[in-house]
């Protein structure tokens, strides 16, 4: 690997095993791109149903690809973490998102900022001080950043992940459990992680209505936002009708394309404005 002079890229060559042509090169364009700031975030909001009112945004990354266009991350995320990138793409995500979360809330105080975190970032010993270090560039009340984990994915190296958990809940970063109820150890990690979110995967909404378990299981997790004092998101959210079937059983909380589907930041400032 070249010494690209200003990241750290090279710390993780044990992990690289580049499997095709294809591979190597789509690792050196993300590196570029990385580099060169030319990733972008959109974001998607979290709406109050009952009010309308936008509470908070989930960024979620998008690489216009000098060649291929625009990739959605399922097209590169899990190279760059198998690639060693996903550290750096992870800091990259973590000060931008801060920063466009901080005009965010000059304007509309409370609205947070939501961010994906992947557990190749968790088990990082300093995972925790790029999270400090973004939130003091950025100047944003760490009470406004979200950090999404995957938590089917709570596995090894559980002592760095709790260690890096507690470091940013002590800053007061808030935690929310990503894809809830997908996992092997759903119930386990409410109590190992007190989370402060809960969002419900889109599969359960997708299959609600179709006479199965679906909707006894989101009603399940509705209670148990309750009784923990856990907020909850029902993701993946298409149609009024998903809505208002959710809504009707207690879910107040949507993320979903029946809102808005990601849009590039100045979008954004625009749905603000507008609400729903
Ligand atoms: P996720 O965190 O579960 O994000 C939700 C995904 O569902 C997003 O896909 C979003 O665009 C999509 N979505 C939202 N509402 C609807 C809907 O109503 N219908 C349908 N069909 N889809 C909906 P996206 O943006 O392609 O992201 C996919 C995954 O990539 C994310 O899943 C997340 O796991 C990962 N990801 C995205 N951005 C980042 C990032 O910055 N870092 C890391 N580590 N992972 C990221
Ligand atoms: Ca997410
Ligand atoms: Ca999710
Ligand atoms: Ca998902």
């Amino acid at each position: 690997v070249k010494d690209r002079g200003r990241n750290d890229f090279c710390f993780y060559s044990p992990l690289m095993n580049p499997n095709s042509q294809e591979e190597i090169e789509l690792r050196a364009d993300l590196q570029d791109a990385i580099r060169e700031d030319s990733l972008e975030l959109h974001y998607q909001p979290k709406v109050n149903a009952k009010t309308g009112e936008i509470v908070g945004v989930e960024a979620l990354i998008r690489w216009d690809h000098p060649q291929k266009g625009m990739l959605r991350p399922h097209q590169f995320i899990k190279m760059a973490e198998e690639q060693g990138l996903i550290v750096s793409l992870g800091e990259w995500v973590l000060k931008r998102a801060t920063r466009d979360a901080k005009i965010l809330c000059e304007r509309w105080s409370r609205v947070s900022v939501s961010v994906n975190v992947s557990v190749r970032q968790l088990v990082e010993p300093d995972f925790y001080e790029y999270v400090r270090r973004a939130l003091l560039i950025s100047g944003l009340d760490p009470s406004l950043l979200v950090l999404e984990v995957t938590e089917s994915i709570f596995a090894k190296e559980i002592a760095e992940i709790e260690m890096n958990v507690q470091k940013v809940k002590e800053m007061g970063v808030k935690l929310s459990l990503d894809d809830f109820g997908t996992g092997f150890s759903s119930l386990g990690n409410l109590t190992r992680f007190s989370p402060d979110e809960i969002k419900v995967d889109k599969s359960f909404v997708d299959q609600m209505m179709s006479g199965g378990k679906e909707l006894e299981l989101i009603r399940t997790m509705l209670s148990i936002g309750l009784t923990m004092r856990i907020n909850v998101v029902i993701e993946g959210v298409e149609t009024l009708e998903q809505r208002d079937y959710l809504f009707k059983r207690g879910a107040n909380v949507f993320q979903g394309y029946f809102y808005s589907p990601p849009v590039p930041y100045k979008e954004l400032l625009g749905l603000m404005s507008a609400g729903f």
